[in-house]
């Protein structure tokens, strides 16, 4: 972890948590995170409701003047119009978003995203003034033949044609590695960190390269999460299944009181 680029650990709680449970498991979060003289300043904390949790979410974090950040698990390549079911990135902005993911695996993998729409949804977040954290990731069939590297690499590239420099955050997520318990070695977190790095940089030069998040994703738990954030190119954690779980997530949270 390098000491100019703020840590972030984000959690994506997917499809659960409906806006009653959002307000009881937030305030828990941010009591807790306040129990232990958590330090927001030292490590950034961003939740990724649901979308139906967020004006919920907003008024909580607000009103009780927490630290936390927030933002939607996707947005729609539009501003607005006839596009029934999607969301946009001015919507969540209105809502105090601060990011968005894009592109999340369970997106390409499911919903047939593509690198083009990931790249439309990118210029859509930037469009409206949202932080899109970009996630890429091989599978386990890629990994075998590609190597790991590879392909969050062409996914990466993809996303930033044609797109000119600004603030964004990278999420290397394994596919293999999501839901599974069997997180990436932090050497390889490491690898594939500075590649997408090397890719910021040659395609924005040094001082985005230099000053882009990438955050690890997959099976990240309290017991692994000190590991990944030696390594120089892991700027934090993009978290699911742990992120639902108070106790786990605040560890998670609180990394830097572990990681020596
Ligand atoms: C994710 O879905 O982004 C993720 C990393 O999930 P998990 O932490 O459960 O592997």
């Amino acid at each position: 972890m390098a000491v100019d680029r703020l840590p972030l650990i984000a959690g994506n709680w997917k499809m659960n948590l409906d806006h009653l449970q959002a307000i009881a498991f937030t305030q828990k979060l941010a009591w807790t995170l306040r129990d232990a003289r958590h330090d927001y300043a030292s490590t950034e904390v961003a939740l990724f409701p649901p979308f139906t949790d967020l004006r919920s979410i907003q008024n909580l974090i607000e009103g009780d003047k927490f630290d936390l950040a927030y933002g939607g698990q996707d947005l729609s390549a539009h501003d607005a119009g006839a596009y029934t079911g999607e969301v946009s990135g001015g919507f969540l902005r209105s809502l105090g978003s601060t990011y968005v993911l894009v592109g999340h695996s369970e997106r390409r993998q499911y919903h047939g995203e593509t690198d083009d729409m990931v790249r439309a949804k990118v210029s859509a977040a930037l469009r409206n003034d949202l932080t899109p954290i970009i996630c890429v990731g091989e599978t386990e069939a890629d990994l075998a033949q590609y190597g790991p590297s590879a392909v969050p690499v062409t996914q990466l590239s993809a996303a930033l044609n044609g797109v000119s420099p600004a603030e964004i955050v990278i999420a290397y997520e394994p596919v293999w590695a999501i839901g599974t318990g069997k997180a990436a070695s932090e050497e390889q977190a490491q690898q594939v960190s500075a590649a997408l790095r090397a890719t910021v940089t040659e395609v924005w030069g040094l001082d985005s390269g230099d000053a882009t998040r990438i955050l690890y994703g997959g099976s990240v738990r309290a017991s692994n999460i000190s590991a990944l954030m030696r390594q120089p190119d892991v700027d934090g954690a993009l978290v699911g299944g742990a992120s639902l779980d108070v106790t786990e997530f605040s560890s998670i949270c609180r990394f830097l009181k572990h990681v020596v």
